[in-house]
């Protein structure tokens, strides 16, 4: 399996790692800081740095599949085309310094929080999620219109009043027990391990903003999240409405 080191820490850039395998649809390291597509979260990008300075060039991370395309424990990252002669040279047991683009990361750390922060303004069920770098859209089931303004307005009030992030965990019975933490209906929790992981935006009882299960990278402080705006606003279908997200840069 490949030790996912961002799920403790999301602010790691960098790691020492080794090869297990590669083939041609990617190299699997022992440990990475690279995030998998995931939970609507895209896939991290940067590169693997060679014992011998050279670099490969990794445009996206995924979960490894099995032969029945079940997502395994490993992560895969997908080497950018047209480095054929470097990952020829490369085999198992070579070490490495895995590096992911922090500036593109950082931007899908801030637009995954504010998601949480949408689910805190809309309490409605999410059935749908996209995050990029250069923008962000939510789905929510539900029928009555969105205002745009009043959302936008809304998460900069957060935002601006600084609340810290936890990352904590419940038991597969707990999350059992308390079915309404799920505020997504098309990306379940990953479970197997006996445990889910949580984000808890806020303090506890009546100073929590948002709290529900994600393995997905996210700011230590609502803050950072910074000039974050709700471009779009569409009616998808009869009974979802879908908010668009974007950077407020002049
Ligand atoms: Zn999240």
């Amino acid at each position: 399996m490949t030790d996912d080191l961002f799920r403790a820490d999301a602010y790691l850039q960098e790691c020492a790692s080794r090869i297990v395998r590669l083939d041609e649809a990617g190299v699997v390291l022992d440990r990475t800081v690279f995030y998998p597509l995931g939970g609507g979260q895209a896939g991290d990008t940067g590169t693997l740095l060679l014992a011998d300075g050279r670099t490969l060039a990794i445009a996206d991370t995924r979960k490894a599949k099995d032969a029945e395309g079940k997502p395994t424990d490993e992560i895969l990252h997908v080497p950018a085309p047209g480095q054929e002669a470097l990952l020829a040279a490369l085999s198992a047991g070579d070490a490495v310094t895995a590096r992911i683009d922090w500036e593109r990361r950082h931007r899908l750390m801030r637009f995954h929080t504010a998601t949480h922060l949408l689910c805190h303004l809309v309490a409605q069920p999410v059935n749908g999620c996209s995050i990029t770098p250069d923008y962000a859209r939510l789905d929510f089931h539900m029928t009555d219109p969105l205002d745009k303004d009043a959302l936008t307005a809304g998460l900069a009030q957060l935002v601006g009043a600084a609340h810290p992030l936890a990352v904590g965990a419940i038991s597969d019975a707990e999350l059992d027990a308390n079915p309404s933490l799920v505020k997504s209906m098309s990306v379940q929790p990953p479970r197997g391990t006996g445990t889910v992981r949580t984000i808890r935006i806020g303090g506890e009882a009546d100073a929590q903003i948002d709290f529900q299960p994600c393995g997905g990278t996210h700011v230590a402080n609502t803050a950072e999240i910074g000039a974050v705006v709700v471009t779009k606003i569409e009616k998808k279908s009869a009974s979802t409405r879908r908010v668009v997200l974007g950077w407020n840069t002049p």
